[in-house]
């Protein structure tokens, strides 16, 4: 039930103090023309709603939450606690500087930090997730070449096995996108970049590892093929969990990179809430940077530099979501962070080994953070598919994989678990994937009708996706 429909008229849970100052009501020209819909609940039951929408889903705190590339990791409640201090909370983004230096601090701290993490020389706070991060690259690639009257540059290289945000976010910053295929160890295919290479290439973007969970070991010839043309390299580090404290993208040839705070650097994310993607450059970009960089030593200025391609955001990013990523980054420390990274690994080749035998991975070798099974020879013995798979895991309280992604794997599962799950919940996972694939041979027709124990149970995606009930209709 949604809460328009607990609404009654009259009730409501604010209670405001008398008004102190001057009454003044709009004119007629700005009133609303229709009435304003909004619930009107006592604060009771809008508790109670809340707490049964709460129940009925499924997030970090309720258990395994293995969906590859998401990075959905615990978040301690520290960075939690940081984040609420009155000194970060109660602040307005047009204080003047010197009344918000402590602010300006963690953004100098955390730039410091994250440089060091990444071998980046800048970062700008401004972007608010990872894909705004990626087009605030480009456009600082695209003013890079524009600044120097290097016009000709129209393309950016992208390999198959690349997140889907990374070509669009090339289309959106105004390139065309040249896709590199895969070869079959999952890697850059280095000859048919060598040939897409030329002096129209404005630059490569690159997840590494890449959605198959694989790290390219040809990485430093494929920045040096890039940089060779005239281009450059932009790193997408929305999957830095794999490699954090242990390689740097700015030591792999990357010039610009972006990184997912709320992923990697653990900020609760999946619901729609804010987050953060900062944007890490090498010197030569750093003039085009948007505009609020926090310059000096002791005292912090904000400055823009002149070049500059601009605001991406307003004000300063989301920055609580940066107190969050501080804290974590140093309450892990330097021993911390590679070790945190190397126990995601550690946990996907657990997994990975654990389920090798039944399942076929797309891949099999040793993998990083994440690793991609295909389905397709169990879609062709027993009609079971990578989605029957995912809403069987339902049922046992697990969120499912990533499903259908990466592209270049058919009926792909793709599974992350994070170094934050205990080897328990590792092997009562393996057990239900294995006991899954049982059912799959034994009786496929139950897996067909999965989940039955859900508040939602199998839904009909056909009409979801051909006829999407997406508003809610008031008047009907
Ligand atoms: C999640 C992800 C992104 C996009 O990040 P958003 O914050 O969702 O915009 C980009 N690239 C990779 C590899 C990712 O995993």
């Amino acid at each position: 039930m949604l809460v328009f429909e607990k609404s009654r008229p009259g009730r409501g849970c604010s209670t405001l103090p008398p008004c102190d100052v001057e009454v003044v009501l709009p004119g007629e020209k700005d009133k609303r023309e229709r009435k304003l819909h909004m619930p009107e609940m006592s604060e009771g039951d809008l508790s109670r709603h809340y707490t049964e929408l709460a129940k009925k889903s499924h997030g970090v705190n309720d258990g395994f939450y293995p969906l590859g590339s998401c990075t959905m990791k615990y978040n301690p409640r520290i960075n939690e606690e940081m984040a609420a201090l009155p000194g970060f909370t109660n602040i307005h983004p047009l204080q003047p500087e010197h009344t918000v230096q402590g602010c300006m601090e963690v953004l100098k701290l955390a730039e410091k930090y994250l440089c060091e993490i990444t071998g980046m020389e800048h970062m700008t706070f401004q972007p608010a997730a990872g894909a705004h991060g990626e087009f605030t690259g480009l456009l600082l690639i695209k003013a890079y070449h524009e600044s120097r009257g290097d016009h000709k540059r129209t393309k950016i290289l992208v390999p198959d096995s690349a997140h889907g945000t990374n070509p669009a976010s090339a289309v959106m910053a105004g390139y065309s996108v040249v896709s590199i295929p895969s070869s079959a160890d999952g890697c850059v295919d280095l000859d048919k970049l060598k040939a897409a290479a030329g002096d129209d290439v404005a630059g490569l973007m690159l997840t590494n590892p890449n959605t198959v969970g694989l790290f390219d070991k040809n990485i430093l010839e494929i920045t040096n093929i890039v940089h060779a043309c005239g281009g450059l390299c932009y790193y997408d580090g929305a999957n830095l969990n794999a490699v954090m404290g242990t390689v740097r993208p700015g030591d792999m040839g990357f010039d610009v990179i972006h990184l997912n705070l709320h992923k990697t650097f653990s900020t609760p994310h999946g619901g729609g809430g804010p987050g953060s993607g900062p944007v890490g450059c090498k010197d030569m970009l750093s003039a085009f940077l948007p505009s609020v960089l926090v310059t000096g030593e002791e005292t912090y200025s904000f400055t823009k530099p002149e070049a500059s391609i601009g605001e991406m955001k307003n004000f300063y990013g989301n920055f609580l979501v940066v107190v969050r990523g501080l804290t974590y980054v140093m309450t892990l420390g330097k021993e911390g962070i590679p070790e945190a990274s190397r126990n995601a690994v550690l946990n996907a080749n657990y997994m990975m080994h654990k389920l090798r035998d039944l399942y076929t991975m797309a891949y099999d070798e040793p993998c990083m953070h994440e690793f991609v099974m295909s389905l397709s020879d169990l879609k062709k013995a027993n009609g079971i598919t990578a989605m029957d798979i995912a809403k069987g895991l339902l049922d046992h309280g697990i969120h499912p994989p990533t499903m259908y992604f990466p592209l270049i794997v058919e009926e792909a599962l793709m599974v992350e678990p994070t170094e934050t799950e205990s080897k328990e919940t590792l092997d009562e996972a393996i057990q239900v994937f294995r006991k899954l694939y049982e059912l799959a041979q034994t009786a496929p027709e139950e897996l067909h009708n999965a989940p039955v124990t859900t508040p939602v149970t199998r839904m009909d995606e056909v009409t979801a996706a051909r006829h999407p009930i997406l508003k809610y209709s008031f008047e009907g």
